[in-house]
């Protein structure tokens, strides 16, 4: 099973910002900026190109309403939404998602490579989830 895939079913734990049957939104571990999600299907697909067309609209709708309430909620200005699909385009977890980057300022530093988280999750879900 993949590592988000025993998210999903509990295994391994996780901030969770959104669920719902079909679909999790949790915060990122790297936490990019602060805010830093990710919104994933539970069914596993490997990869964005796998999976069917016609489950692509529910979960963009859902990332639109989570993006919305994370950017409110935590006054960013903006946010970035990225899917990298395959190794070479930066994918590290075989199971298909969608980030939601916060954007607070545009010189962010904002890379995408694995780096030390510096915020409290607990803190900024409290955030999200206020209203
Ligand atoms: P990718 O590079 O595949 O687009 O993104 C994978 C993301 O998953 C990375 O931003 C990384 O920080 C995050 N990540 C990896 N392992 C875990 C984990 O166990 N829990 C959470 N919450 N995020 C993870
Ligand atoms: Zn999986």
């Amino acid at each position: 099973m993949c590592i988000f895939c025993k998210i999903i079913e509990g295994e391994i734990p996780s901030k969770k910002v959104y669920e719902d049957e079909q679909i999790l939104a949790i915060l990122d571990i790297s936490q990019t900026t602060k805010g830093h999600t990710l919104v994933m299907p539970k069914k596993h697909y490997d990869k964005f190109l796998d999976m069917p067309e016609n489950e692509f609209g529910l979960l963009m709708e859902k990332t639109q309403r989570i993006a919305g309430q994370i950017v409110r909620n935590l006054n960013a200005k903006g946010c970035n939404i990225l899917i990298n699909t395959g190794e070479t385009a930066g994918q590290t977890v075989m199971h298909m998602h969608v980030h939601i980057i916060p954007r607070y300022d545009e010189n962010d530093t904002v890379s995408f490579s694995f780096h030390e988280n510096q915020y409290d999750l607990d803190e900024i879900l409290k955030e999200i989830k206020e209203n």
